[in-house]
């Protein structure tokens, strides 16, 4: 490494006469510590074929949700008028009602309701599952166990929680997943029955070992419920799924969508809020929980938000082809490293999330550990495992986040328990998800 005094401040500088990329890397192994042979890795794993043409494929959907979404902007006929603030009830709101407008035009349903009074994806879920379910109906969910805060909200378990679905007289099954992961249409269609009012389906993965829904799997599952009965209600739980692919969940027939503006439709800009798209008489009913019967979708003041969640969305889908990128290059790069990793890099995505089967809790806090070191905020915390609201087990998060939680950002996060699998997602940069996963690859190693 070429450092030499800068005589006027002190400072090391670096010698410019090296070669750029040379420069680069000999910043981030000294500033990282990361070792010459796992730069060297890195640079075999960009110049793969396989990895440059997932890349390629991950742009072209980039190029096309960019489209789509401008594209909602523009018949919006979006100005500048539509980004002030509003504040009290809210009433002739224009820029929310127009963005509730674009949302449903990019999700493809016929209304959709965008608010910062939906704190995240966990109420935005709740809204539509307690607005549209009543004593005595019954909730299926069609991917296995659903996330952990929803477990908590449906009620599951011995003791529901008060206030749950459950403890409110709502009935609830649970198709359980094939054994390599899939969902089971047999299980599902012997299940569903005159009671059923409502079918969940999980895009993304959660804490578990198994492939996300891509689209045409979510349309098999709605093909299923819609053939044993039309009336059902099939809520798709959209977190970590949204422009993954070129179609959405109502482009398949989804009834209602929920999701998180603290994930990827909020570009990593919305400072916290929820959406939920679908029927016109779903996303009432939904409103009408979160608001008021009679008052619904039309208050909601937007506090001078609706220009972050405006700028957001129409950054979200070149940031999630970042992370996308980031995701795929840690999925080469752990699984050269000799680690079980979900999806291999040839697979097909439907979320953001990758998985590293780590088989060490040792590891798990090592990894998150240099996670949060390579992050722009709190990067000298120290992530350890603790119980937080709605988890059953321990568990180590790395968020180093602009937005507290936001999970655009770079974040890694595992739950204590065999086989020890952490959970790394998020990047608003490929480059900042690819010297962090260097890190975390660099920090295994030290063991
Ligand atoms: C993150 C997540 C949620 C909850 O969203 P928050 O914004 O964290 O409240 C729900 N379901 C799935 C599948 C998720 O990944």
């Amino acid at each position: 490494m070429q450092l030499s005094d800068n005589k006027n401040t002190g400072e090391k500088i670096f010698d410019n006469s090296k070669h750029k990329e040379t420069l680069l890397k000999e910043i981030m192994y000294h500033k990282f510590g990361i070792s010459q042979d796992l730069i060297q890795l890195a640079a075999e794993i960009e110049n793969d074929l396989n990895f440059q043409a997932k890349e390629k494929q991950i742009q072209q959907t980039t190029r096309y949700n960019q489209l789509k979404v401008l594209d909602a902007f523009r018949k919006a006929g979006i100005t500048e008028y539509h980004l002030r603030e509003t504040t009290g009830y809210g009433y002739g709101d224009a820029g929310r009602e127009a963005l509730d407008e674009i949302y449903a035009n990019i999700f493809e349903t016929e209304t959709a309701i965008i608010r910062l009074q939906m704190v995240s994806g966990t109420h935005a879920l709740t809204t539509a599952l307690f607005g549209n379910l009543q004593a005595g109906e019954e909730l299926i969910c069609a991917t296995g166990p659903p996330y952990d805060t929803l477990a908590t909200i449906i009620g599951k378990g011995e003791n529901p929680a008060t206030g749950s679905l459950i403890d409110s007289g709502v009935l609830y099954q649970e198709a359980p997943l094939t054994s390599d992961g899939y969902p089971d249409h047999e299980k599902l269609g012997e299940m569903i029955n005159s009671n059923t009012k409502m079918v969940l389906i999980q895009r993304s993965i959660g804490y578990t070992w198994r492939p996300a829904l891509t689209i045409s799997e979510i349309k098999k599952i709605i093909n299923t419920v819609k053939t044993a009965n039309s009336k059902i209600i099939v809520l798709v739980d959209n977190c970590y799924g949204e422009f993954v692919e070129e179609l959405e969940p109502g482009a398949v027939g989804a009834d209602l969508i929920a999701g998180s503006l603290i994930k990827n439709p909020g570009g990593g800009l919305a400072p916290c809020g929820g959406y939920i798209a679908g029927c016109e008489e779903y996303v009432q009913a939904a409103s009408r929980r979160l608001i008021a019967p009679g008052i619904e979708s039309g208050v909601g003041p937007t506090l001078g938000i609706n220009r972050w969640f405006y700028h957001g969305l129409f950054l979200a889908p070149h940031i999630v082809g970042e992370t996308l990128r980031g995701a795929l290059f840690a999925s080469h790069l752990f699984q050269k490293l000799g680690y079980e990793v979900l999806p291999q890099p040839q697979d097909k995505r439907g979320d953001i999330i990758q998985s590293i089967k780590l088989n060490n809790p040792k590891l798990l806090e090592k990894f998150c550990k240099a996670i949060q070191h390579c992050s722009p905020i709190d990067s000298n915390a120290l992530p350890i495992f603790g119980y937080l609201p709605g988890y059953d087990y321990k568990i180590i998060m790395a968020a180093g986040t602009f937005v507290q939680g936001a999970s655009l950002e770079l974040t890694a996060d595992a739950p204590l328990r065999t086989p020890y699998i952490v959970f790394l997602q998020g990047g608003l940069m490929y480059d900042h998800a690819q010297i962090a996963a260097l890190s975390a690859a660099q920090a295994l190693r030290d063991t």
